[in-house]
C-alpha cells in the first residue's frame, strides 16, 4: 500500500495481471513487481573442513554462517559468490559445483532465492577474517556451530548427504527426485524473516 510509480511518481494502483493481483501505474507501464532477491552461499572446502566466518553484522551478529551473499544486477550468480568468498574470507575461492538452488521464503521482505555452491581454497590459501565477519575459522562438516540461517543449515545438510559414498545410494537423479518430491514444502514454515538468509 501507498506505493508510487517510478517513472512520473503516480500513486499505483491495483491491476489484475495473469491472475495476480499487483500494483501499477494508472498512467504509464511500471508494475511493481514482487520478485524475490537473489542470494549466494557456499561451502568452502579446506584442509580439516569448512570455513565459516562469524557474524559481526545484524542478521545473525555473533553466529555462524557460509560466506555469500546478495548478487548484484550486472553479476553472474556464480562470480558473486566468489566476490563475496573474497570479502568475507579474505581468500580466493573456485566453485566446484552446485549444491542446490532453493525458495527462502519471507513475510516482511522480499523472498530470496538462494543459490549453493561447492568450492575450494585456491592453492594455497588461507581463510582470515573479512568484512563483515568477527572470526573465520574450518570446522568439520559433521561438528558445525549452529549457524544463523536456516537456509545455511539446509545446505550443510545437503552437503553432507551429498558426501556420502556413491555407492551406497542408488542412481543420483533419481534418488534426488525421489526425496525432493516426498519432502514437504519448508516454504510455509514460520520464520523469523530478518533473521533468515
Ligand atoms: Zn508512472
Amino acid at each position: 500500500m501507498g506505493h508510487f510509480c517510478v517513472n512520473c511518481g503516480a500513486a499505483l494502483v491495483p491491476r489484475v495481471i495473469e491472475g495476480r493481483e499487483v500494483e501499477a501505474c494508472p498512467r504509464d507501464s511500471f508494475v511493481l513487481w514482487h520478485d524475490p532477491k537473489v542470494s549466494t552461499a557456499v561451502v568452502v572446502e579446506a584442509d580439516g573442513g569448512i570455513v565459516l566466518g562469524r557474524r559481526s553484522i545484524e542478521p545473525g551478529y555473533g553466529l555462524w554462517c557460509l560466506p555469500g551473499g546478495f548478487v548484484n544486477d550486472d553479476e553472474d550468480p556464480a562470480l558473486a559468490a566468489v566476490r563475496e568468498c573474497r570479502e568475507e574470507i579474505s581468500a580466493p575461492v573456485e566453485l566446484t559445483g552446485l549444491i542446490g538452488v532453493y525458495h527462502i521464503a519471507k513475510t516482511d521482505a522480499p523472498s530470496m532465492i538462494g543459490i549453493a555452491y561447492k568450492g575450494r581454497l585456491v592453492d594455497g590459501a588461507r581463510p582470515a577474517v573479512g568484512a563483515e565477519m568477527l572470526e573465520v575459522r574450518v570446522f568439520p562438516p559433521n561438528s558445525l556451530p549452529p549457524l544463523a540461517f536456516p537456509s545455511h543449515t539446509r545446505v550443510m545438510a545437503e552437503y553432507v548427504r551429498s558426501l556420502a559414498p556413491a555407492e551406497a545410494e542408488g542412481p543420483r537423479p533419481d534418488r534426488e527426485a525421489a526425496r525432493r518430491a516426498a519432502r514437504p514444502s519448508r516454504a510455509q514454515a514460520p520464520t523469523h524473516p530478518r533473521q533468515q538468509r
